[in-house]
């Protein structure tokens, strides 16, 4: 694997390697939930990225401290960046992590450098930093107390139940800044859950986290995403998924059309192939001008959901949204980790 030579932001850092080969651990742990999948640890050399293009953005700053993502979503344009380490798109990104070790004592002393501003930092935008592996590592923890301590704003995108094992955490920065959580629900359907989310909490598990953060006081919105067509975008589902979000307690709802970017794209192909082969030809004439659904088509989407919203009280485009919830953004060729994820 190319360990070397990777910049976490070559815009910011330089070619500075991120990794230095000595610096690389390999795990496997042979429990059930990690069977299969290699953790390799290293020490980073920075934690806080600059975005790219940050203008087309709603955050100027990530933290990511894992990269690839045991949630295995078929879809997941965050796939891209493992071939900067040399991995693949496909299986590799969803079995060989790399895990950030010392993330929470970098940002520490990342925020209490005398240049760093205090803007708002985004996670979640890259990959999933509630996956599995966080389970283990425990780096979450860190990061927000950093974060808390200095009273530096933030948001969360996941898919993860386990942000709520850091709930007190959450409440106690948001008592000292704007925290904002944003989970991601593209659907409610069983079917398509279990075969193109095979790694993630299930949508209703997930809603149950938007609940009990509501509960506690932080507002929690949700990214609808992605929209599925032809599997997740009947009049039914659309209104199924809706009413489920509403009942969550979530202050917003934002839907966001599947995207097939290179990486994702033939990866999310070869499954619809294997599972839905009926809707390949449809699917490629969707998709016929690139990495997006054409606009009529994303339109329709955004109007069906913000009407359904409405109906059932609801905005698009409530609090969470004002507070900055990260959304999905392209990856950064050719640099190795940026924005990627839903
Ligand atoms: S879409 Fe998000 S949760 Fe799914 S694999 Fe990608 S980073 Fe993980």
């Amino acid at each position: 694997m190319r360990w070397n030579n990777l910049a976490e932001n070559p815009a910011t850092t330089g070619e500075a390697a991120l990794f230095g080969t000595d610096a690389v651990t390999t795990r496997t742990f042979d429990t059930p939930e990690f069977r299969g999948i290699t953790f390799h640890e290293v020490r980073a050399r920075s934690i806080l990225n600059r975005v790219p293009g940050a203008s087309r953005m709603p955050f100027e700053w990530t933290v990511n401290p894992y990269r690839g993502c045991t949630h295995a979503c078929v879809y997941c344009f965050a796939r891209k960046t493992h071939t900067y380490l040399d991995l693949d798109t496909g299986l590799d990104f969803d079995s060989q992590i790399i895990v950030k070790i010392n993330a929470p004592e970098l940002l520490r002393g990342q925020l209490a450098s005398s240049r760093w501003q205090g803007a708002h930092i985004a996670m979640g935008t890259n990959v999933d930093c509630y996956q599995r592996a966080e389970g283990r590592y425990r780096l979450m923890p860190g990061i927000i107390a950093a974060l808390r301590d200095r009273a530096n704003p933030f948001s969360i995108l996941t898919k993860g139940t386990l942000i709520l094992r850091d709930l007190d955490l959450l409440v106690q920065a948001a008592e000292v800044t704007d925290v904002g959580i944003s989970v991601s629900v593209g659907f409610t359907d069983q079917e398509l859950w279990r075969t193109v989310e095979p790694g993630t909490p299930s949508p209703e598990r997930r809603l149950d986290v938007v609940r009990t953060l509501t509960d506690h006081g932080i507002g929690c919105g949700v990214l609808m995403a992605p929209v599925v067509p032809f599997l997740g975008d009947s009049p039914d589902q659309l209104r199924a998924t809706v009413r489920a979000i509403a009942v969550s307690g979530a202050t917003s709802v934002t839907p966001l059309v599947l995207h097939l970017r290179p990486g994702a794209r033939e990866w999310f192909m070869a499954w619809l192939a294997e599972h839905h082969p009926h809707l390949v030809r449809r699917y490629e004439r969707l998709y016929a001008e690139g990495a997006y659904a054409p606009k009529w088509y994303q339109r329709r989407i955004t109007r069906q959901v913000h009407e359904l919203a409405t109906e059932f009280g609801i905005g698009p485009s409530g609090p969470g949204v004002r507070r900055r919830v990260p959304m999905p953004a392209e990856p950064e060729p050719p640099g190795p980790t940026q924005l990627t994820l839903l």
